[in-house]
């Protein structure tokens, strides 16, 4: 995997594709000569957005012919099974309305798969430990007040893999900026020395390689996903459908630039800090900040999920594990009509030692 074709950025001169010199940190456009050292320098910076001058055409899109792909009538996630299979049910959500969907074609061809390292055995284990915890006095153990048959998440048929798509970029930026602040300053008065606050102008600048940025965009677990980032795209392997085994691929379904736009927003809020906590003074007004965001690489990576769903009262709870770190998730279901027994009993109780004590 050579990390030259990740580089989407087009030449300003010619608008050809540049390609990206790590060892020299510089862009270079093989086509006119065109270079953009990438450090260093701290002349002037213009303002270049992060979405600015990619070159989406020539990215490979698709994911190999022996996949066909589904989208859930239900939760909306599009989901992959091999060529001669046809879906089952939903891994995010049960469903079985399924209608045929070619967004396998628009997707980025995947950089790398992450192998799943936590066994369904080892998931399963945990799922155990987090259901049962232990009884904490004067409370009853909580693990009553679930409701029926949420323990059978834990058979093996109920907790099934899935891959589900995050894409990772590497940005390179430089900022400058300027605006004012507060200093502390003292003065004499008399023989005291007295604190004064005063307004002064700053400016600065900062280059930075964020690397490995990622934002996963999945239907199928929604906001829960943030919960059990992160990954390690170091142990990503090449991405080959035989390595899928049985389980199925997510596909996102955002477009690219608009997942880009979530990660330069992240960007900007870092940027802004650090223009901050750079220019020491405090409270700062006026700033100004003016950015050069130039995407290095765009990856694909699709990356191991355990899912649990369980269905209670027409509402859908999910239970996730990472399947590389083994980091867990999920909102436990709570019986209303079981907490309104303990209640119940418990005021019985209360009532009936006090008539008890009264006698
Ligand atoms: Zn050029
Ligand atoms: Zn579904």
């Amino acid at each position: 995997m050579s990390q030259v074709q990740y580089v989407h950025t087009a030449c300003p001169r010619c608008g050809k594709r540049m390609t990206y010199e790590g060892g020299k940190k510089a862009l270079k456009c093989r086509n006119c000569g065109y270079k953009r050292e990438l450090g260093i320098n701290t002349d002037q910076v213009q303002n270049h957005p992060l979405t600015a001058g990619i070159r989406w055409g020539d990215f490979s899109k698709g994911m190999g012919l022996d996949l066909k792909a589904f989208k859930c009538g239900s939760c909306n996630a599009i989901t992959t099974v091999f060529e001669k299979e046809e879906p089952g049910s939903c891994v995010f959500c049960n469903s079985k309305k399924w209608e045929e969907s070619d967004q396998l074609k628009k997707v980025l061809e995947p950089y790398g798969m992450m192998p799943f390292i936590i066994s369904q055995q080892s998931a399963i284990d945990k799922l155990k430990k987090y259901l049962n915890p232990k009884a904490r006095f004067p409370l009853p153990s909580i693990k009553w007040w679930y409701p029926r048959g949420i323990h059978n998440i834990l058979e093996k048929e109920n907790l099934r893999g899935v891959f589900v798509p995050v894409i990772y970029a590497d940005i390179f930026n430089r900022t400058t900026w300027s605006g004012k602040a507060n200093f502390k300053t003292y003065q004499k008065q008399g023989n005291k020395y007295q604190e004064k606050r005063v307004l002064e102008p700053v400016s600065g600048y900062w280059e930075n390689f964020f690397t490995e940025q990622f934002q996963g965009d999945s239907k199928g677990l929604a906001n829960q996903f943030q919960e059990i980032l992160p990954y390690k795209i170091g142990n990503a392997i090449p991405f080959k459908s035989a390595h899928l085994q049985s389980w199925p691929v997510e596909l996102y379904q955002s477009k690219e630039v608009d997942i880009l736009k979530k990660i330069d927003k992240r960007i900007n809020k870092r940027i802004e800090r650090e223009a901050k906590s750079r220019s020491k003074g405090e409270g700062m007004k006026d700033l100004k900040i003016q950015s050069e965001k130039f995407l290095i690489t765009l990856r694909h990576v699709i990356v191991p999920v355990w899912v649990a769903t369980y269905t209670y009262r027409g509402k859908r709870f999910q239970f996730l594990v990472n399947g590389q770190s083994g980091k867990l998730t999920g909102k436990k279901p709570l019986s209303f009509t079981r907490i309104g027994w303990t209640i119940l009993l418990a005021s019985i109780g209360m009532i009936l030692t006090a008539w008890l004590i009264s006698l």
